[in-house]
């Protein structure tokens, strides 16, 4: 829209921080993953855990619907962020490949200029 008189200037763009949405994050009691017996940190540990933590979802789903267990389960809201451009609004990606040797966006090709903040 401010594209009015840019014949010899060129798009600049920055980096902005931008909150793309919200979730509502379930922390399950610590004891629901205590006993892994995989090396912490490998995929077969995730793998694990990813399974354990299935299976305890299912079971807060049915407590939700019967209303009778008392776990100890943690809520939160929390809100996603993502980094933009503030050109084009894409995802943060320089490009610094140019000739001229200034970083632009990959996306819209709008020249970094530092954020002041
Ligand atoms: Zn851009």
């Amino acid at each position: 829209m401010s594209e009015m008189n840019n014949t010899t200037e060129e798009k600049t763009c920055s980096k902005v921080r931008v909150k793309t949405g919200v979730r509502v994050i379930c922390e399950p009691p610590s004891y629901a993953t205590r006993w892994i017996s995989a090396p912490y940190g490998t995929e077969k540990y995730w793998d694990r855990v990813g399974e354990i933590l299935g299976d305890w979802a299912k079971e807060i789903n049915e407590f939700i619907r019967d209303h009778r267990s008392r776990d100890d389960v943690g809520l939160s809201v929390e809100f996603d962020f993502e980094e933009q451009c503030t050109a084009c609004q894409q995802p943060w990606e320089l490009d610094s490949s140019y000739d001229d040797g200034k970083p632009r966006c990959s996306y819209c090709g709008a020249i970094y200029v530092k954020e002041s903040a």
